[in-house]
């Protein structure tokens, strides 16, 4: 007699599926997308269910158990998922592990769920008598009521003062559900949608067309910085939540938007719809906890940065990716997928509309727009009064390269500062200096591990690896020639920071980057600085291109934008156009912003096209080059990287598997093996090969043989398909 067969992918870094019996008793539960556990080996592992079928049961073993009662992934996500882990060639138990949400998915039993206690203030003005008891108990009075949560992000261990505060009567204590989100406990005040401009209303008419039409159509919307893309954003998403349906927008870093986020609540919250927002923030559970809200339905509006892309919305009417440029959609480890363009695919599988936004589309979106795959919105003008701004290219060449800030710049700071304006400087690299060089011998220092030099960090005095963090403290004096004149060369955001200081020592000056905001809430904490007008000066890296809204800015300044230009990387041009025309539209959002680009060249026309504010240009220009080349998104890529301990070894087996792929034939170019530009990275040595083709499907055969091909061991090969960042 047939029996159910269940096929599951397990946890586990295996490509294929494994065949399980299905139990009379559990006939009924068990689903596609439905978690289980299974025996594997002499161990039990979770999987998914990714089909059943009737068949022959003979010598194979049951399903264990169910993870949840619940199915995890519906159809067309458990479909993408699939889809997917073929795509970016990796194992499928895996790429839905990190679908789902940690704590479901790891060993052992399941996730509790989290409870918070909410406290509030008694009646009465008296105070405790402790000193801290008098601090937490302030404080709960401003705030009116407080999370526990929130409570222990302020004070280092409030939970026995507050039992004490609570004992004695001045607080009221009440167990609620849930730990209360950092991003959604602020209080954010209702706001009306805003009345469109003709362009707006273009657009949103379009969109509402799609929304209603319940069907996937794929939109660019494309408008220059503070065109007003998010107000329509969120007016088409009003739209999707009259359908009973759900909204799910991507954002490049939560972290960085929590403007985005409050804007999006002061639209829906009163009227009682509800928003999550995951992050990188969240604990297991706390993430647990939101994919179980979402899943059941009791989420209308999904917030989240790369992953939030499987959110298991039931049923989403639109699906928006802001910043759709940004390359952190794309996973840089593991499971390499693109969350923009898993996004269009996802609006396929679930039919809705998918709305990609950006100032500076990616050139690949503007291609499928050129080529009539998708429709282009545009806006073209800003929303209000502010025009864009005014850029000017600083030539620098003939400029002594020690003075970081040309006199130009300087002069455009002063008068901006004399205006009461305040002023943005990007410099795209953190730390004191790039390197310490000895001026007697020239020695620098190299990290061990990667080979490359180790950026001297003048305040926390040490010299680090930007990619494996490995540190050591500045020696004194040069361990070649014992001289001691251990100089700084060259520039970062620390540095430039105290000759800021010193240039203009009555401005209050702040810095943004990965240093200034490694501790939590220490972003926010400058962005509110900036808008509350206590920061004159704010020198960062691209952090400060990205996401806020800043209206007292009038000027920015960009001091080395050769660094991003003449990266080795075949995007570079794109890189630097996105990060100018980024940045300088933080200017004069209230009118009359000015812009300054300090350059080597001038005449590149990613520069020229930057500061001109023209996409247009650029694209033309851009898109011969890639087509020259057969580069995306005319043709494709893979990247194949080998890494292991030992040059040779490493090589050797690159050299093996070209030769074996130059003997598959096909009209795939090969290039390489050639040394990754990070040849040696956290100590294993690093070689490349290349693919590259004109058709898709010609990638797609040679990649089934590379990964049928056996790699030897202690050489590790990953697969990049569609690859971002080649270092
Ligand atoms: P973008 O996301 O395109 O950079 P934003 O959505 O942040 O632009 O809008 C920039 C500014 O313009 C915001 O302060 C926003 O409130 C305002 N704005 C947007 N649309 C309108 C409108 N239709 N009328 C008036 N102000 C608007
Ligand atoms: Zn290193």
């Amino acid at each position: 007699m047939p029996e159910l067969i269940a096929d599951i992918a397990v946890f586990a870094p295996l490509r294929q599926l494994f065949s399980y019996r299905v139990d009379e008793s559990m006939r009924e539960l068990i689903k596609p997308g439905q978690g289980v556990r299974v025996p594997f080996g002499r161990r039990r592992i979770g999987g998914v269910v990714v089909a059943l079928r009737s068949g022959s049961s003979e010598r194979l073993k049951d399903v264990s158990e169910l993870i949840a009662q619940e199915t995890l992934l519906d159809p067309p996500l458990l479909e993408l998922c699939c889809w997917a882990a073929d795509y970016y060639r990796y194992p499928v138990g895996m790429a839905l592990r990190s679908a789902l949400p940690g704590g479901l998915t790891s060993e052992g039993s399941g996730v509790a769920i989290l409870s918070d206690f909410l406290y509030r203030s008694a009646e009465g003005s008296e105070l405790p008598r402790g000193r801290k008891q008098r601090e937490i108990l302030d404080f709960i009075r401003d705030a009116g009521e407080v999370t526990l949560t929130q409570l222990r992000e302020n004070f280092a261990t409030p939970h026995a003062v507050l039992e004490r505060l609570v004992e004695q009567g001045f607080l009221e204590k009440k167990q609620i559900e849930k730990l209360r989100d950092p991003f959604l406990s602020d209080p954010v005040s209702a706001d009306a949608p805003l009345e469109l401009t003709n362009e707006q209303q273009v657009a949103f008419e379009r969109l509402q067309q799609a929304v209603n039409a319940k069907s996937f159509s794929p939109f660019l919307l494309q408008g220059v910085t503070g065109s007003g893309k998010t107000e329509v954003y969120l007016q088409a998403i009003a739209e999707v939540l009259q359908l009973n349906r759900q909204g799910l927008v991507l954002v490049p870093e939560i972290a960085l938007t929590p403007q985005l986020v409050g804007r999006f609540r002061a639209r829906f919250e009163a009227d009682g719809y509800r928003i999550a927002v995951l992050h990188s923030g969240l604990s297991d559970g706390e993430r647990f906890d939101s994919w179980r809200q979402i899943s059941r339905g009791d989420i209308d509006i999904v917030i989240g940065a790369r992953s939030a892309i499987f959110a298991p919305l039931q049923k989403p009417g639109l699906i928006i990716v802001d910043e759709e440029h940004e390359s952190s959609y794309k996973q840089g480890e593991g499971f390499r997928y693109n969350a923009r363009d898993l996004a269009l695919l996802r609006g396929q599988k679930v039919g809705c509309p998918v709305l990609l936004g950006s100032a500076t589309p990616s050139l690949g979106s503007a291609f499928r727009c050129a080529s009539g795959q998708m429709e282009k919105l545009e806006l073209t003008r800003r929303a209000h009064a502010g025009e864009l701004p005014k850029v000017d290219l600083v030539n620098l060449s003939g400029h002594p390269p020690e003075q970081l800030i040309s006199t130009q710049l300087q002069e455009g700071i002063s008068t901006t500062l004399s205006a009461g304006q305040q002023v943005l400087l990007l410099l795209n690299r953190r730390g004191f200096s790039p390197f310490l060089l000895c001026a007697d011998c020239g020695q620098t220092f190299r990290c061990p591990n990667c080979e490359i030099t180790l950026t001297y960090h003048q305040k926390a005095q040490h010299l680090r690896c930007h990619y494996c963090d490995y540190s050591i403290m500045p020696p004194v004096a040069c361990p070649r020639c014992e001289g001691h004149r251990l100089e700084p060369e060259g520039f970062g955001t620390e540095r430039l920071e105290q000759e800021i200081a010193e240039l203009f020592p009555a401005a209050r000056i702040a810095r943004m980057d990965r240093d200034t905001t490694s501790r939590k809430g220490a972003h926010q904490k400058i962005v509110r600085k900036m808008l509350a007008g206590q920061v004159d000066i704010l020198v960062g890296t691209q952090m400060i291109a990205k996401g806020h809204d800043f209206p007292g800015v009038a000027l920015v300044g960009v001091l080395a934008s050769d660094a991003v230009l003449n990266l080795p990387d075949f995007r570079a041009a794109e890189r630097a156009f996105s990060l100018l025309t980024q940045v300088a539209g933080r200017a004069g959002r209230t009118g009359g912003g000015r812009v300054l680009i300090q350059t080597y060249s001038p005449d590149h026309y990613a520069l020229e096209c930057a500061a001109a504010q023209d996409y247009a240009t650029f694209y033309e220009q851009e898109i011969l080059f890639r087509q020259e080349l057969g580069y995306p998104p005319v043709g494709h890529l893979a990247n194949l990287v080998f890494s292991g301990i030992g040059e040779q070894k490493v090589q050797k087996v690159a050299e093996a598997l070209t030769a074996y792929l130059f003997d598959v034939g096909g009209p795939v170019e090969i290039l390489g093996p050639s040394p990754c530009p990070l040849f040696r990275l956290r100590g294993k040595h690093r070689v490349q090969i290349l693919l590259k083709a004109e058709k898709r499907s010609q990638l797609k055969r040679l990649l089934d043989y590379v990964e049928h091909w056996k790699v030897p061991t202690g050489v590790s090969l990953t697969i990049d398909v569609d690859p971002l960042d080649m270092f």
